[in-house]
């Protein structure tokens, strides 16, 4: 009998399921997606985690709710590091125990500790224990790696070139004649996620912008601009959109920025505060906040992107003879 294999529309979902999928698709199993978020998906998951948690991992909870009564098992991997001498976010090392605490009758979960910091002969264990819960066969597992590897490599060089993965699906969202450039900066879990982001890519495609998100940039760079701050940020989420941030900052090659955050999210009041200053003390670069939470409304979002648009236009017009920049 084929094993099911449910993975969450959630949090590690948009950097890694390429990797995943084809990883357990090698080895013959069969991968089962929760459906793209929707209200009862976040209902749920407001419903089944504590109310200190941020909104991606309570949407995360919903995605689990939506697998657990079709799938073998849960992929829900104990992630600690994925570079070395780096941290992810807590919530994310904490998060299989955070899903067994909360949800009731649940499958087993394929909960294996990701940990860049451990030594290299550790991944090669590491791979072979996430294959285990298939076969027990090396030379397919490790097979099954070298593929999913190049998968992921595709994954990423597409949304490079401008594809989006929206909730899961890579879209084009290049824009022929753009009327502005536009850099969306936030976890890509915030700007991928079309219900939680409301839509805001979308949006931002059908006013004719060409956007520009933290993954189509080179990793040097990024970690070029991340290391300039005196004390290294060693959580590596922090460090991708703070090497963004900064470089976009210095380079002003964008019309506008557009920070997606989280509310209660620690990492992004952090890193928005950072740009803030230094775009207002050095490039000026128009700065829109966004912050969502379960109670956001569409409306409110809306009115907000319009006015910063037509803020930029504004600027764009008047600059040369009254200053924009108050
Ligand atoms: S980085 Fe922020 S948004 Fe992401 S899981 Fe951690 S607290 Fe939540």
């Amino acid at each position: 009998m084929t094993i099911k294999i449910g993975i969450p529309r959630g949090l590690w979902f948009y950097d890694y399921y390429p990797l995943w999928k084809t990883f357990y698709e090698e080895l013959g199993a069969q991968v089962i997606l929760s459906k793209a978020t929707n209200k009862h998906i976040l209902d749920q998951g407001v419903k089944n985690t504590v109310d200190e948690a941020c909104l991606p991992v309570k949407i995360f909870n919903g995605h689990v709710m939506d697998l657990k009564d079709r799938v073998d098992y849960i992929f829900l991997p104990k992630m600690m590091s994925v570079y070395e001498r780096e941290y992810i976010c807590p919530k994310f090392s904490g998060l299989p125990e955070m899903v067994a605490h909360s949800i009731k009758d649940l499958p087993p979960l394929i909960d294996v500790e990701i940990n860049f910091n451990k030594s290299r002969k550790n991944l090669d264990e590491t791979i072979y224990q996430f294959g285990y819960y298939v076969t027990k066969d090396h030379g397919r597992i490790k097979r099954a790696y070298v593929k999913a590897l190049e998968s992921y490599a595709k994954y990423k060089d597409t949304i490079r070139r401008g594809y989006l993965p929206m909730d899961g699906e890579l879209k084009d969202y290049k824009v022929s004649e753009a009327r502005k450039k536009i850099a969306v900066v936030g976890h890509t879990y915030n700007l991928y996620d079309s219900y939680s982001s409301m839509n805001l890519l979308k949006k931002l495609n059908e006013n004719h912008m060409e956007i520009i998100v933290p993954e189509m940039l080179d990793f040097s760079v990024i970690n070029k601009y991340a290391g300039e701050l005196d004390k290294k940020m060693f959580w590596s989420f922090g460090r991708k959109l703070l090497g963004t941030a900064m470089y976009l900052a210095d380079n002003k090659g964008v019309d506008g920025v557009i920070y997606l955050s989280s509310f209660g999210c620690g990492i992004d009041s952090i890193i928005q505060d950072l740009f803030e200053r230094k775009s207002r003390r050095e490039g000026k670069i128009p700065f829109l906040l966004l912050t969502i939470d379960e109670h956001t409304g569409e409306a409110g979002i809306n009115t907000r992107i319009e006015a910063f648009l037509d803020m930029i236009e504004w600027r764009k017009k008047h600059e040369s003879n009254l200053s924009a920049y108050g």
